[in-house]
């Protein structure tokens, strides 16, 4: 009798400005079956970010149901907005047996793993710590001080590593969302 193979829950992670989202919308482009979550925030939309698409918007007080409900698998505060992970659609997806992918900060990826320790955690790192400097530093339009305080920012999270699973290197998008599919056993 074959073993029942559980599909299990990839999370995302990694230093701001490493690239997460770009490597899940270049992966959903090749496999737009690929379910990921939707997180809710009370972060303000950008131009174009669709609720229920990008995001499900929400104000403070929707945001402390959520949490008082226990409706939020995992949720954290970043850069001053809150954000969490309903858990709902996750269990049902996972109990439909699809695999799914959470792309959310390492706050989070930390309590995903305290919460659901089957879960697979992929870390996503710089090619080089010159590069994620290029990154954060932009166009060089941001105050010296502002870049030094994301600089310091980035060296913890990069310490955050050695806490998951598997690590994947961001040296060409194509290539790490062709190892995250694989990671995912999409492909
Ligand atoms: P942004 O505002 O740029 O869309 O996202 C900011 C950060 O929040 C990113 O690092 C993103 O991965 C993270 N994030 C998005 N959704 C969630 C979530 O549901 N939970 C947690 N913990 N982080 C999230």
């Amino acid at each position: 009798m074959a073993a029942e193979v559980r599909p299990r829950l990839t999370v995302l992670s990694g230093p701001s400005g490493v690239g997460k989202s770009t490597v899940v919308a270049h992966m959903r482009k090749v496999h737009p079956e690929v379910w990921l979550s939707v997180s809710a925030t009370t972060r303000k939309p950008r131009p174009g970010e669709r609720h229920g698409v990008q995001y499900f918007f929400v104000g403070d007080e929707e945001f402390d149901k959520l949490v008082a409900n226990g409706e939020l698998l995992e949720w954290a505060e970043f850069a001053g907005n809150r954000y969490g992970t309903p858990r709902r659609a996750v269990q049902e997806r996972l109990e439909a047996g699809e695999p799914v992918l959470l792309e959310i900060d390492l706050q989070g990826a930390r309590q995903v793993k305290e919460s659901m320790p089957d879960s697979q955690l992929v870390f996503l790192a710089p090619p080089s710590w010159d590069e994620l400097v290029r990154r954060l530093t932009g166009r060089g339009t941001e105050a010296p001080d502002v870049i030094e305080r994301r600089l310091a920012a980035a060296k913890v999270e990069l310490a955050a590593e050695r806490e998951f699973d598997t690590t994947l290197v961001n040296t060409s998008v194509e290539d790490v969302a062709r190892e995250l599919l694989a990671l995912m056993e999409v492909v």
